[in-house]
């Protein structure tokens, strides 16, 4: 016995408390946020029909992958939507008359307190349109931060919604908040900003990405020189770019995206498919892209990162756009049939990494057992390597008749899919595998 006592046993499973305008304000503030992309499993499509349980398309807790790998739910909230500016594409723009709402510090700490404590999420995942300034409004989502960390101690993971033009110094508080802090850089070029979100300057985001970098670089340092040093943004930054409100083609995306990874060692770029809002600038589309589209880039995002493909390599359209028939590592592989193929007991790993339908796994796990034993046909299929698109490109100890067809004109038609509707959860798949 531990010696506390309870009227009944077992007792009763405690409701969530929430007042009525703090419900109101939730649905509004949740419902705002999902437009941000910036966790895994946000803007997923189509509850199944006639359901009576389980949606895809709520809003409110979102999921995000930490460092290590773990996924965590956090509940993904606005801290207000009101905004002074006018971007164009979005639902929260000063010029739009979506119902407004604001947390205060102690409702949004509540609220991540109580959903944490019912074991509903494991983190807050906090953006804001811009108040007063963005001084000001950083200043109020360091203040959630900080009161949740030092107040409550709050060990659970935070994102945050750093705000461009903000302070070096805000931008540092975040950072020792946080464990991730996010800067958007909302449209892929400075031309597609000036047009439609005059008031976000691409100097801007890129010095807030800068100094983030700068600080968390300054924290490895120190930490490897073995200072004792508070943490700053463990789990580094990331950004969101909207696609598909602008004519910018992929490759252009694909550019910004290098470089922000080049430069500033981003986790992650998240693509959002523009999604019409009401009363929409008329130079806005009326439609959103094929979500394909969206997958297609982070197929070849993950090329980028892992794969040593460069941007200018994998947009081989004439429209300056990825395929959306296939996979854009097998499309740069049927263009490019003199690389091919490639010989699995042999090849180097940076050749092997080309193979349409072997991921980086598979790579290392071949690069393994060839210390052993040629690699034949049956040992790429128990890899389980998708065979049917690496069948044409590899030469393997034994007899691949797959290899026959490497010159065939017409081998795209055979791996052109039937149109089908894509989720989000399909690129997290892919994703994960890296089997593109
Ligand atoms: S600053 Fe952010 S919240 Fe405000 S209008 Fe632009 S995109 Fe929307």
């Amino acid at each position: 016995m531990d010696g506390t006592t309870t009227d009944e046993w077992p007792p009763k499973k405690k409701q969530l408390t929430m007042s009525q305008d703090v419900q109101t304000k939730l649905k509004i503030l949740a419902d705002a946020a999902k437009y941000d992309a910036s966790c895994a499993s946000s803007g997923s499509k189509g509850t199944r029909q006639g359901s009576k349980l389980g949606s895809t398309e709520g809003m409110g807790i979102c999921h995000s992958y930490t460092p290590d790998g773990r996924c965590v739910s956090l509940l993904k909230i606005l801290m207000t939507n009101y905004c002074i500016y006018d971007c164009q594409y979005c639902v929260n723009r000063v010029s739009s008359d979506t119902p407004r709402a604001r947390f205060t510090t102690d409702e949004i700490v509540d609220l991540t307190i109580q959903f944490y404590q019912r074991n509903y999420i494991e983190g807050l995942f906090l953006s804001s349109g811009i108040i007063q300034s963005p001084d000001y409004t950083m200043e109020q989502m360091n203040l959630v931060a900080m009161t949740l960390r030092t107040k409550h101690r709050f060990g659970g993971y935070i994102h945050l919604k750093s705000i461009p033009g903000a302070s070096d110094d805000l931008l540092a508080d975040a950072g020792r908040w946080a464990d991730r802090l996010s800067v958007n850089v909302e449209l892929p070029t400075a031309g597609d900003l000036q047009q439609l979100a005059p008031e976000k300057k691409e100097p801007e985001i890129t010095h807030a990405m800068g100094t983030i970098k700068g600080r968390i670089d300054e924290f490895k340092t120190e930490k490897k020189a073995g200072f004792k040093v508070p943490k700053f943004a463990p789990a580094g930054q990331s950004t969101q770019m909207i696609v598909g409100a602008t004519p910018t083609p992929d490759l252009e995306i694909l550019q910004t995206a290098s470089s922000l990874y080049n430069n500033h060692d981003l986790r992650r770029v998240y693509y959002s498919a523009y999604s019409p809002i009401p009363h929409a600038d008329a130079r806005l589309p009326g439609k959103s892209p094929p979500l394909v589209r969206e997958h297609r880039l982070y197929q070849a995002d993950w090329l980028l990162r892992f794969y040593g493909f460069d941007a200018n390599e994998l947009v081989a359209e004439a429209d300056r756009n990825l395929s959306l028939d296939v996979d854009p590592k097998l499309a740069w592989a049927l263009a490019h049939r003199e690389y091919f193929p490639v010989d699995v007991n042999l090849a180097p790993r940076e050749e092997l990494l080309r193979i349409p339908g072997i991921g980086a796994k598979s790579v290392a796990r071949i690069l393994k057992i060839r210390q052993h034993h040629a690699l034949q046909v049956a040992d790429l299929k128990k890899l389980r390597v998708a065979w049917k698109r690496t069948a044409h490109f590899v030469v393997t100890a034994d007899h691949n008749p797959g290899l026959k067809k490497l010159d065939d004109l017409h081998l795209k038609q055979q791996f052109v899919q039937q149109p089908r509707q894509l989720t989000l959860f399909d690129a997290h798949a892919s994703a994960k595998s890296g089997e593109v």
